[in-house]
């Protein structure tokens, strides 16, 4: 079923500004110097080419097809013609095709259409276009984990409209740089009393620039977290100072507990949310699917009754277990981004078991988890139809009328945001502190 594009539900769902939760967006500056070299690097460029490697595409190809000459483009585009044939119809597939259509005006991907449209793909970069892309794309502002981990401070270009994350993943992996965390707080640490005081310094310090905490832990171990006591976490401590990289990692995990129970109390102390991966893996090759289900979290949600979590990505392939916490603990949200380009149809199905099972302002439906600016517009051009769908879907069974699937777009798009997370206190202090 198409998506009734005359109805005022796919009308609505289509022109709302939508928040984005999730994005590990470079600058714009990066994204001129070092961005794909040409249209095609462009369109298959984020998350696509992990199913292309799944189709049998070799790595180096794949390499070639982001990295290559342009000059190479003909041999670029050849290696890449029958695996893209093999990809076009999963949710990443899609979003390449969707990208390629709204960016530059391609029906069909061919070398001619590509060679064609390389002059719009130069117009677009240029100073001031990333920002007009997304303001164009419809987003209200954009939630970014730098990806570098750097302490988050207002955004240089446009401090009211990309609103970063405090990174806890070293924390929870631990695996610090502590020179580096002694400069970022002032605090060197010797002992457990150190390191809980360089953790309060982080929070005292940075906490406030910070929209919400993130931790992408399950790409680096178990999502599982117990509770330590203070004498387990000063052992591993002094274990790791005193040998830096040969620890045992059961011992970083236990010191990794512990910090990320700190970090825990110190977010909800600021009222920020705590942001974790769960779910389906980046990449390909790598994936343990036991380590990344939201289930591994509920000693965690236990213990911070309090506390705001923002559970990521519908937990694919885990979505149940996630809509169940969410029906469960009251501090769970569920954030949909990158969801929709992982597995479209789930993410209908996600949308409306969600409503029909946990309170509808705990979903936030969108987060493209991009690095560069033109898969996000593809990412969210792909939301606002399958949302549509899910949403139309829910009017034809009879279960809603048109007026309240409005509704409920407008929540799951925006207005649960400003709810749970803190966004006009964050933009009214980034603006006092801009002066
Ligand atoms: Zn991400």
């Amino acid at each position: 079923m198409a998506g009734n594009m005359d109805s005022d539900l796919a009308t609505y769902v289509a022109t709302t500004s939508v928040c984005d939760t999730h994005e590990h967006m470079r600058s714009e500056e990066q994204w001129l110097r070092e961005g794909p070299v040409d249209v095609l690097a462009d369109v298959f460029s984020n998350y696509s080419p992990a199913d292309l490697v799944s189709a049998g595409m070799s790595e180096q190809d794949m390499t070639e097809l982001l990295q290559g000459k342009k000059q190479d483009l003909d041999k670029r585009w050849a290696a890449v013609e029958q695996p893209w044939k093999r990809i076009r119809f999963t949710g990443y597939g899609e979003a390449v095709a969707i990208g390629a259509r709204e960016l530059y005006g391609i029906e069909e991907l061919s070398l001619e259409s590509i060679i064609a449209a390389q002059p719009r793909y130069e117009a677009l970069r240029r100073p001031g276009a990333q920002l007009k892309l997304f303001k164009d794309a419809g987003l209200d502002h954009m939630q970014i984990n730098d990806l570098q981990r750097r302490p988050p401070k207002p955004d240089a270009v446009a401090p009211e409209f990309y609103l970063y994350d405090l990174s806890w993943v070293q924390m929870s992996i631990h695996d610090v740089d502590y020179a580096q965390l002694a400069e970022w707080t002032g605090v060197t640490v010797k002992d457990l009393a150190t390191l809980r005081q360089a953790i309060e310094a982080m929070f005292a310090r940075y906490g406030r620039n910070a929209i919400a905490v993130k931790l992408q832990q399950a790409y680096s171990r178990p999502l599982w977290w117990e509770k330590r006591s203070d004498a387990e976490a000063e052992l591993a401590l002094q274990a790791i100072l005193h040998d830096p990289k040969g620890v045992d990692v059961r011992l970083r995990h236990c010191l990794g507990d512990w910090c990320l129970a700190r970090g825990v109390e110190q977010a909800g102390a600021l009222k920020l949310p705590v942001k974790f991966h769960t779910g389906y893996i980046a990449g390909t090759a790598r994936m343990q699917l036991d380590d990344i289900r939201p289930a591994g979290l509920c000693a965690l949600l236990r213990e911070f009754p309090q506390a705001r979590f923002v559970l990521m990505h519908m937990g694919y392939p885990y979505s149940e277990e996630l809509i169940s916490l969410a029906k469960h603990y009251t501090g769970v949200y569920a954030s949909m981004c990158w969801a929709w380009s992982i597995a479209p149809r789930q993410a209908c199905e996600f949308v409306r078991r969600f409503i029909h099972t946990a309170p509808v302002s705990k979903l936030l439906a969108f987060g493209g988890d991009s690095a560069w600016p033109t898969p996000t517009v593809a990412y969210c051009r792909q939301m606002r139809k399958w949302l549509t769908r899910a949403l139309e879907q829910e009017v034809a069974d009879g279960d809603w009328s048109e007026r309240q699937a409005i509704e409920v777009a407008g929540q799951i798009l925006r207005q649960n945001h400003y709810q749970c997370f803190d966004i006009d206190g964050l933009r009214a202090r980034q603006r006092t502190l801009g002066q």
